[in-house]
């Protein structure tokens, strides 16, 4: 594998383990799904830190925007785009910070499935692995179709495994990921993504879809654009 980080372009890597025991019953994954799950969260940029997801959260941003620049060289340029940022991806929006027309929002106060933002305000929106948080994540995703402008883009990651169908978890025991003796009810899951999580897209109202792969079957990021008015 070789991979150039799209927020700062290192291209070294160093590998975490992440998965716990409890979680890999509850989303009953096999050995080799573990393996890639691991690698999407925990194998990371040893400059910038950015994880497998954050990079290929990068690679659609940068789309999204038209250019291969890096993140951090788009910041440096001062691109004018809106961008909202929704519950934050670690370094990609600690370095998205330092634009002018950068918007963060975070939950409660900002919910997917009920944005407090006008329609039409944003050029792309950002989410990493928060939509399968959101107790009706077609809702959340027809929210951010709402607030973006005509022919904007949203970006996000979910975790996803690929050789098996999105599943949701009503009706079964909850799962959390982090620590549920914290009890944030924000860390229930309520999806488990698997190879057609793109149709959530589709049913939204999304007419252009894409994925941007960064090592498969570890780590991609969607995309779908508002259609032009
Ligand atoms: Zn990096």
């Amino acid at each position: 594998m070789h991979v150039t980080c799209s927020i700062c372009g290192g291209q070294t890597f160093e590998s975490n383990r992440v998965l716990w025991p409890a979680l890999i019953a509850e989303w009953g994954l096999a050995p080799n799904e573990v393996d890639y799950i691991d690698r999407q969260q925990g194998e990371r940029c040893i400059a910038c830190h950015g994880s497998l997801r954050h990079i290929a959260l990068g690679n659609a941003l940068r789309a999204a925007l038209g250019t291969r620049q890096t993140v951090k060289d788009l910041v440096e340029s001062q691109i004018e785009a809106t961008i909202l940022d929704v519950n934050g991806a670690e370094v990609i929006s600690d370095v998205l910070a330092g634009l002018p027309n950068y918007t963060r929002g975070d939950y409660p106060e900002v919910d997917l499935q009920n944005l407090p933002y006008t329609d039409d305000s944003f050029d792309v929106i950002l989410h990493s692995d928060t939509l399968e948080h959101v107790p009706n994540p077609l809702y959340g995703l027809r929210q951010c179709m709402r607030v973006l402008r005509p022919g904007g883009w949203l970006c996000y990651t979910v975790p996803m495994v690929v050789e098996r169908l999105t599943r949701s978890r009503a009706g079964m025991p909850p799962s959390y990921h982090g620590d549920p003796s914290m009890g944030r009810a924000d860390y229930i899951v309520h999806t488990e993504y698997g190879a057609d999580a793109w149709t959530h897209l589709a049913r939204a109202g999304f007419t252009e879809i894409g994925m941007h792969v960064v090592s498969y079957p570890a780590a991609h990021a969607l995309m779908g654009r508002k259609p032009p008015a």
